[in-house]
């Protein structure tokens, strides 16, 4: 019941919210203030109002205990893909709109919202399902107190394989806005996550479930609810200065407390706060998960020990005090803590763990990883699907367990770069 009142209220903000907009969702049975059930209202059954179905019940309880009988033990890899935000207007992205050094840096970094619709079908073909990255290690403790991190046994389902799925810096900066990119996710009408996306080409404000990751996936899911485990989906790495989801929730730190700007200031930015809640709310009941990507996009094997604190106070303050308190960590640029957080436990790793992180993840050619005898740490490395390892014939040995990237890369849209396969 809890749950109900919870999502009748993020309903009604979110009904709020939508006004200005000229909403192209499928809107017209709309959840308002005055359907929002009393709290004190006398339980009758005539009386109590019938709260539309979460379609999410079925991913959620779509594979039952008896179903998940196979072991994957601390031996077997997890294999974790990690993506950008999609490109949701390739045609723009790749266009003489945008300067050839930024098409190079989208092409090499991102994949369009339709490839990455292909390399959803593919994983989900080739027998992957969807973990949650929290439920791969836990941390134990010895009988002298001692704590460690350790590979759990995930039970699945028989014949389907381990899968996690990362994205960095959703936080729709203001570079995305103006190169192709969806610039907010918002709760539509009908209680499901859409993305604001304004059209480069027409100016066009509108809501779309068809051109940004996260509905994207919502969307996958709910067609193939054996594609997740326990309701599964993937987990955000939010950076904080650009504020989170299109919601410019950071503080400015420049405008000072007895500043004549400051209450303005402060006025807005709990104007986008409470905006970005009910998304949050959302995304936590449908199986999306958080981590931290530092505050800044900072790079941790060469920054001064003093602004990584600085940094990581930050990002707790400003995001997860939103989200919630995390235990994972992705490098920025996938940058190693003291230059080498695998051979080494450096002041730089000491001080993330001693701030509660204990999963630590950069980026590689598999989805290796290593728990740390010496401290309670896990550092694990994440393949990327991009312009990068679509276009690289070494790759396409890499990627070949989750697709054939020649089957997926879309040379008609992306800049003539060249392939090397
Ligand atoms: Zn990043």
């Amino acid at each position: 019941m809890n749950g109900m009142f919870r999502r009748a209220a993020a309903l009604a903000l979110a009904a709020a919210l939508m006004l200005p907009l000229a909403a192209c969702g499928k809107g017209s049975d709309t959840v308002g203030p005055n359907n929002t059930p009393a709290a004190d209202a006398t339980p009758t059954p005539e009386a109590t109002p019938t709260p539309t179905p979460d379609p999410y019940d079925a991913v959620r309880n779509y594979w039952s205990e008896d179903q998940l009988t196979q072991a994957w033990g601390p031996d077997q890899v997890v294999e974790h893909l990690f993506f950008h935000p999609v490109i949701a207007y390739p045609e723009y992205t790749f266009s003489s709109a945008i300067s050839a050094d930024r098409q190079k840096g989208l092409d090499d970094w991102m994949v369009t919202a339709d490839e990455f619709k292909k390399i959803l079908q593919s994983v989900y073909d080739k027998g992957y399902i969807l973990v949650n990255m929290g439920d791969v290690w836990s941390e134990v403790t010895d009988e002298n107190g001692v704590t460690r991190m350790q590979r759990n046994t995930l039970m699945l389902p028989e014949g389907k394989k381990p899968l996690v799925i990362s994205f960095d810096d959703v936080n729709y900066y203001q570079y995305m806005l103006e190169e192709g990119f969806t610039s907010k996710l918002v709760l539509g009408e009908d209680g499901q996550i859409w993305a604001e996306t304004k059209d480069p080409f027409t100016g066009e404000v509108s809501l779309t479930q068809d051109l940004d990751a996260t509905p994207i996936l919502d969307n996958f899911v709910l067609e193939h609810p054996d594609f997740s485990l326990n309701g599964a989906k993937a987990i955000y790495s939010l950076t904080g200065y650009e504020g989170i989801f299109g919601y410019r929730t950071q503080n400015d730190i420049d405008i000072a407390a007895d500043d004549p700007a400051r209450p303005a200031f402060d006025a807005k930015r709990q104007a986008e706060i409470e905006a970005v809640k009910p998304i949050i709310e959302r995304l936590k009941e449908t199986g999306w998960t958080f981590g931290s990507h530092t505050w800044g996009h900072i790079r941790l094997d060469s920054r001064p020990l003093e602004s990584i604190q600085r940094d990581t106070v930050r990002w707790a303050e400003e995001v997860g005090s939103l989200v919630g308190p995390t235990n994972i960590l992705f490098y920025p640029h996938g940058g190693r803590p003291d230059g080498d957080d695998w051979h080494t436990t450096g002041p730089v790793f000491q001080y993330l763990q001693s701030q509660g992180f204990r999963i630590f993840a950069s980026v590689g050619i598999n989805s290796f990883s290593h728990i740390k005898s010496d401290i309670s740490a896990v550092i694990c490395d994440r393949l990327h699907p991009d312009g990068t390892t679509l276009r690289n014939g070494k790759a396409l040995k890499w990627y070949e367990q989750f697709y054939d990237a020649r089957e997926i890369i879309d040379l008609d849209v992306r800049p003539d770069l060249g392939t090397t396969w």
